[in-house]
């Protein structure tokens, strides 16, 4: 039997007319922004001063894309015979995005809640450089964060206090990471 002529051209024009007739599910972005659930993996701000620089986000990152610098310094005693105290100071902190593979291990493994996920994802670069944040621009990204779901139970992130004020205060429970006891100095 020979083929109608045309057949092929109407069936594509149904299939066309079909599909101008649905709902679109494309948003014009950029001047639409997509409203993302509340939970999305954008980019991880860093809540410096609850970070001890303990380490253990870095050596568990899988990727190797977390670079922590930092530095000794020792709190003298604070009475007479007692203990000197030393602890981190951080001098840097930075994550490489263009390792990142967005996995989530740093933050889960952060005893301090140091890091959080932000649904913030416009920090494209033309530079491969500037997609490493250091650690004021993971800084700046805590003021995306969202607050918790109202049914998750969990608390918003709290700034702490800082190392060197918890060595000073002899906060031996959120410190230990951070700071280690030294012999009596006579
Ligand atoms: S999300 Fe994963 S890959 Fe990215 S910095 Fe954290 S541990 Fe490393
Ligand atoms: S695990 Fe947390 S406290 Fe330790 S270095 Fe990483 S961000 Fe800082």
């Amino acid at each position: 039997m020979s083929p109608v002529p045309g057949k092929g051209l109407a069936q594509g024009l149904a299939v066309t007319l079909r599909s101008m007739m649905r709902p679109s599910v494309t948003q014009e972005y950029p001047h639409q922004r997509p409203e993302l659930p509340p939970r999305s993996r954008g980019v991880i701000a860093l809540l410096e001063e609850n970070c001890t620089s303990c380490m253990l986000c870095a050596r568990e990152c899988p990727d190797w894309c977390i670079y922590i610098d930092s530095h000794k310094e020792t709190q003298a005693p604070k009475t007479e015979g007692g203990r000197a105290r030393t602890y981190n100071v951080l001098d840097r902190f930075a994550i490489d995005y263009a390792l990142c593979m967005y996995c989530g291990i740093c933050i889960d493994v952060c005893p301090f809640d140091a890091l959080f996920w932000t649904p913030e994802f416009e920090y494209a670069a033309h530079d491969i450089h500037d997609l490493t944040h250091e650690r004021d621009r993971l800084r700046d990204w805590m003021w995306t964060v969202p607050a918790p779901p109202a049914d998750s139970g969990a608390e918003p992130p709290a700034s702490g206090r800082p190392a060197r004020e918890r060595a000073a205060a002899g906060d031996t429970a959120s410190t230990d990471a951070a700071s280690t006891d030294e012999e009596p100095t006579a």
